[in-house]
């Protein structure tokens, strides 16, 4: 049984998207990804880190008094049993957890009540191919599908996944423009113009902190 995982950072901030989006949450970074997206905005996580007990990790995240939190990476489940012991054991806490994953790695072994935001990577990612699409048919409707797209290209890449494995029946949707890649404004107008079944967002903690480690 894995008893550590190794973690970049643990700390305390607003929720920067997705549906609990604004909410103060606790975040458990876990070091290592083995994607090399090319926008990566967490690349410092891709190594480093120290292990800690399950224990202290949960102990920590207990500290911050907060009801949500969010185990991120990286990506986390390349820690695939250490990863999935803390998420139920965060549950087990009586908190509200859930994981921020690539989209990449099997999600099947995460504790079901777990919210899992599963990250489709898009052709402008770099990293398309690495889409486990198993994944789409275990996911709740407590999930959440994220694309980030990029361009043009990737908008009508995932407009097209959107209505070719009917995703917005499964669960949310959201699309998010890359970071200073593709203008705010520029998604907006082409989800209003489709009237895609998706939510639109932009990265909250990008606008209030200018994506700073740690917030
Ligand atoms: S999956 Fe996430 S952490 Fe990994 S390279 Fe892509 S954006 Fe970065």
């Amino acid at each position: 049984m894995v008893t550590r995982l190794r973690i970049t950072e643990v700390f305390h901030s607003l929720q920067g998207e997705s549906r609990t989006i604004g909410l103060p949450t606790v975040f458990v970074r876990l070091t290592g990804c083995p994607l090399r997206c090319h926008y990566c905005d967490t690349a410092y996580a891709f190594t480093g880190g120290e292990y800690q007990s399950l224990e202290s990790v949960v102990e920590q995240v207990k500290g911050f008094k907060t009801q949500h939190v969010t185990v991120t990476g990286g990506e986390p489940l390349a820690q695939k049993a250490g990863c999935e012991a803390l998420l139920t054991e965060l549950c087990d806490a009586g908190l509200s957890v859930s994981i921020e994953t690539s989209g990449a790695m099997d999600i099947s072994g995460v504790d079901p009540r777990v919210s899992v935001v599963l990250d489709l990577k898009t052709p402008d990612s770099g990293e398309m191919e690495r889409n486990l699409w198993s994944n789409i048919d275990l996911l709740k409707p407590t999930d959440e599908i994220k694309f980030v797209i990029c361009s043009k290209q990737d908008y009508q890449w995932a407009r097209f996944k959107l209505d070719e494995l009917k995703l917005n029946q499964r669960c949310d949707v959201l699309f998010s423009p890359s970071f200073e890649q593709l203008a705010p404004s520029q998604l907006a107008d082409w989800i209003v113009a489709d009237n895609l079944p998706v939510r639109f967002q932009v990265q909250l903690h990008k606008i209030l902190w200018n994506d700073e480690p740690g917030r």
